[in-house]
């Protein structure tokens, strides 16, 4: 039977996943329109309006097609902000798929989904999360913004268990941001905070999607 229920998506492809600890294995994601945050350093700012309404089953079709040429084993459903949107059906039609589910996420929503990984970004100014991702995260991703201090990582390593990796993801890689992000990682290493890592955004330096 056709499901019914749509949902805004701004573009599906295939690639490799170019941040966190899932960096460089073959991808499909689904970015999905909308964001309920406005931050001023975002790198997908073309997804906070516009999209396309597909139903579950024309997504579904989609992957599929998308798998065919590139048969990757892991979805990322990514945004803008994804959990802004109702994923139940979607995340139950990828699992059917015997796929592995990535949901990238700034934390701010929490939906009681199937999920085998999930990358938790809060954001500044405050840097807000949920408080099931304590539970859930497989990483923690702190963009390193004019605004991410000492203060902030001291904080949110004392909120996450040490067994969840944070991980420093420089602006853009932009030179002062992964100077800064170099500095802020000595730093957090002075104090005694453990699995701090450093990164960079593999797909800006392979110049891909
Ligand atoms: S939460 Fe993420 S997608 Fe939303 S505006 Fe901020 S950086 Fe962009």
């Amino acid at each position: 039977m056709p499901l019914p229920h749509t949902l805004k998506i701004t573009e599906i492809f295939s690639s490799f996943q170019g941040e966190g600890l899932r960096q460089g294995e073959p991808t499909l994601f689904i970015r999905l329109t909308g964001c309920n945050l406005k931050c001023d350093f975002c790198d997908t700012k073309y997804a906070w309006k516009g999209g396309e309404n597909l139903s579950i089953d024309e997504i579904i079709k989609k992957i599929k097609k998308e798998q065919k040429e590139f048969p990757a084993s892991w979805v990322c459903i990514t945004g803008g902000e994804p959990l802004i949107q109702d994923l139940k059906a979607l995340t139950e039609e990828l699992k059917k798929m015997g796929m592995n589910i990535q949901i990238e996420t700034n934390a701010t929503q929490y939906q009681d989904l199937n999920v085998d990984w999930y990358t938790v970004s809060p954001k500044p100014p405050d840097y807000f999360f949920q408080p099931e991702y304590t539970k859930l995260a497989k990483e923690v991703k702190l963009v390193v913004t004019q605004e991410l201090s000492m203060e902030i990582i001291q904080r949110l390593r004392n909120e996450f268990s040490e067994k969840i990796p944070l991980i420093l993801q420089p602006e853009s890689n932009e030179k002062w941001s992964i100077d800064k992000g170099m500095m802020l990682l000595k730093e957090s290493l002075k104090k005694g905070l453990r699995t701090i890592k450093i990164s960079v955004q593999l797909h800006n330096i392979y110049d891909i999607k």
